[in-house]
Parts: C-alpha cells; sequence; structure tokens
C-alpha cells in the first residue's frame, strides 16, 4: 500500500490516499485559495496532455522519440501550472497566517 499523501502547503495536515501513485497533491480547501485564472491554466495543460498522451506518462514513450520529447514538454508545462498555484497558496497562508 502506498502511504498517504499529505498537502504540499507547509503545515497543513490534510491527506489523502494515493492510490493513483502521486507525488504531490494540494488538498481541496487550499487548492480553492488559488486564483482561478492559475487554476484554468492548470486544468487547460491537464486537458492537454490528456488529449494527446492519455494515461501514458511521458516514460511510456522510447528516450528520444518525438512523442517522449512531446509529452516531456506537456508534462513541464502542467508542473509549472501546478507550481504556481501552489506558491501562491503557499504565499497567501505566509501572509496570512492561515496555516
Ligand atoms: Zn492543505
Amino acid at each position: 500500500m502506498t502511504p498517504r499523501l499529505t498537502c504540499s502547503i507547509p503545515a497543513c495536515k490534510r491527506t489523502r490516499h494515493n492510490r493513483e501513485g502521486f507525488s504531490d497533491w494540494i488538498c481541496g480547501k487550499h487548492w480553492t485559495m488559488a486564483p482561478k485564472e492559475m487554476r484554468a491554466t492548470y486544468s487547460k495543460a491537464r486537458r492537454n496532455y490528456r488529449k494527446r498522451f492519455g494515461d501514458n506518462a511521458y516514460w511510456h514513450y522510447p528516450a528520444g522519440s518525438e512523442m517522449r520529447l512531446a509529452a516531456l514538454a506537456a508534462n513541464k508545462a502542467l508542473w509549472e501550472a501546478w507550481r504556481r498555484c501552489l506558491d501562491d497558496v503557499t504565499g497567501r497562508c505566509m501572509a496570512g497566517g492561515e496555516l
């Protein structure tokens, strides 16, 4: 069994199951604190990825192949959009003492 995930916001104690094997997660309460546009950018990046590659992670494609490079770039965009949300909410929590 995979260990439960803890919310990526420092000091947040919320957890969830990790049947999908994610490496990071932001809990529902903190996720809604991210600006709508940032969340929309993330959702769009996720939809783009799924549309092109389905559930395949980039390492499913042979190293150096065109598909691998495209999946890697799409994955990077997705990850960056997620990081922006995380940084924004973390900053907000620090400022508001709402951790
Ligand atoms: Zn949280």
